[in-house]
């Protein structure tokens, strides 16, 4: 048994539950080794087998060492976890709730009966919220990586570029110099659509004076990155220089105190009240930041609603930004990662505003 599913295990019992079914992708891997999705864990006290289909059975057999594998796809799978539940008296357990769809619930549920189907809610967020050196190691690579392709990429800004030759130019760089994919669809919002968080890029293009905010991040060994720059085409409207200038002084402040022991409401607090002191409280409508990992959004949230305390090993995000519809926006994300007496920045491409 891993290391992984015996802290998974260890859960299981202090919240009295017998065994757990996995099917989110990212805890597939976490847990077995497994990178495809089509597949469900049943994780045991004892025992972890990975149910999968034909098409699966012999990549499951080389990455996922201690699983035994099982051939019972679909409609076979419910089945399956009921016999091994009942062999092993296991009367609770757990699934993922906030995965696992209405269709797949009901047919577990009405196949296990009487066995008794618990919610495992934030379990499997919370055993993978503090990285180990190796996972950070990843989350710095894909880091790195992502700075390399924001060099690249202003040598190709210039008025009369769109924003999705941008977007193309940039993933292409990033995959050929190693990203596995892209942790999201780029984000290149020039002039007025920067006031949309997450705009899609199109073919509206770049003009002068204007700014263009780029929100990506890479995937190496299935950990993301996360970063956004904002740059200016040219001089700048003065409204535009004054929101990037509270925007950074936001960030570093907030960068200020993040350390263990904080919890991500005051990190939080820190860039939301420049903000507001500056008078853009009602244009900095998302939280500060999140956990970054398997997942490009995960637990600990930086925001309103971050009660958990910091820990050394925690990678998070730290992204004020301010937006004005109809005039444009500004966001300045670097990806950091908590360390004994504060943290370390993972991101290091340059924040002051650059005007091309
Ligand atoms: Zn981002
Ligand atoms: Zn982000």
């Amino acid at each position: 048994m891993n290391h992984r599913v015996e802290k998974l295990v260890a859960a299981m019992k202090e919240h009295e539950v017998d065994a757990a079914i996995i099917s989110q992708k990212e805890n597939l891997r976490y847990f077995s080794g497994f990178t495809a999705s089509e597949a469900v864990l049943l994780i045991l006290k004892n025992e972890s087998y990975i149910i999968t289909d034909f098409r699966y059975i012999e990549q499951a057999q080389i990455q996922c060492p201690g699983f035994k594998v099982i051939d019972a796809p679909g409609t076979r799978t419910a089945p399956f976890v009921k016999e091994k539940c009942v062999s092993l008296d296991a009367s609770r357990v757990w699934f993922e709730d906030n995965v696992m769809n209405f269709r797949e619930y009901s047919s577990f549920r009405e196949a296990l009966d009487p066995i008794e189907l618990v919610p495992a809610k934030d379990i499997t967020s919370n055993l993978r919220i503090v990285k180990t050196a190796d996972e950070v190691n990843n989350i710095r690579k894909a880091a790195k990586l992502a700075d390399q392709g924001f060099l690249h990429i202003l040598n190709h800004i210039r008025p009369g570029v769109s924003e999705k030759e941008i977007a193309l130019e940039l993933e292409f760089f990033l995959r050929k110099n190693g990203s596995e994919g892209l942790a999201f669809p780029i984000i290149a919002a020039a002039g007025k659509n920067g006031s949309l968080p997450h705009a899609e890029p199109s073919d509206k293009k770049l003009e002068l004076g204007e700014f263009l905010t780029l929100d990506f991040g890479c995937v190496v060994n299935g950990y993301c990155s996360d970063m956004t720059r904002t740059v200016a085409l040219g001089r700048p409207d003065p409204k535009l220089a004054e929101i990037y200038e509270i925007t950074l002084e936001a960030q570093l402040k907030a960068l200020d105190v993040i350390r263990p022991g904080i919890t991500g409401i005051e990190v939080d607090k820190q860039a939301r009240d420049h903000i507001a002191s500056k008078g853009y409280g009602n244009n900095f409508g998302h939280g500060l930041g999140h956990g970054v990992g398997l997942n490009v959004h995960e637990a600990p949230s930086l925001s309103v609603r971050g009660d958990k305390l910091l820990e050394p090993g925690m990678v998070v995000t730290v992204e004020p930004g301010i937006y004005i519809p109809g005039t444009g926006g500004v966001r300045i994300e670097d990806l950091v990662v908590i360390t004994e007496d504060g943290y370390e920045n993972l991101t290091s491409s340059r924040k002051d505003l650059i005007q091309l």
